[in-house]
């Protein structure tokens, strides 16, 4: 037996009707898979942030160790707490990128509200700043 005879099949995309031919949009993005996207990368980084935290906890507990491994092991500590506020920070930027997502300003530079480069945001979606914006923010310490 044939297993999906051609019956229903005829009517498909009458619901889609949402192309708006306006020049000064950027690239539309995929929401839906963006907002998944997102989701996920949250997840991972709260994952990463507990069991950084985990560690640098079990780490500063184990006080069985002789004075030669206790500077190796505060550092083993600093470390872990370090990556736990690394991830903790790009959990913050995930979510602000989430929210911008919902109230429509996804995709624009945080700073000065240009469009930022479709390849730059499907690439780090939680981008915040346009290529001018941060360079001028890296390169213009002090
Ligand atoms: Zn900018």
């Amino acid at each position: 037996m044939p297993k999906s005879p051609p019956n229903h099949s005829s009517r498909f995309g009458s619901a889609h009707a949402e192309r708006r031919p306006r020049g000064g949009e950027p690239a539309r993005y995929d929401r839906q898979r963006l907002r998944q996207e997102l989701a996920s990368r949250m997840e991972d980084l709260r994952l990463r942030a507990a069991a950084a935290d985990e560690a640098a906890r079990s780490l500063a507990d184990g006080c069985d160790l002789d004075a030669a491994d206790a500077g190796s092991r505060r550092a083993a500590v600093a470390d872990e707490r370090r990556r736990a506020d690394e991830a903790r920070e790009q959990l913050g930027r995930v979510q602000a990128a989430r929210c911008r997502l919902d109230d429509g300003t996804f995709g624009r530079c945080v700073s000065c509200g240009t469009f930022i480069d479709p390849e730059r945001m499907s690439a780090v979606p939680y981008t915040e700043l346009c290529v001018s914006c941060s360079r001028g923010a890296e390169g213009g310490g002090r």
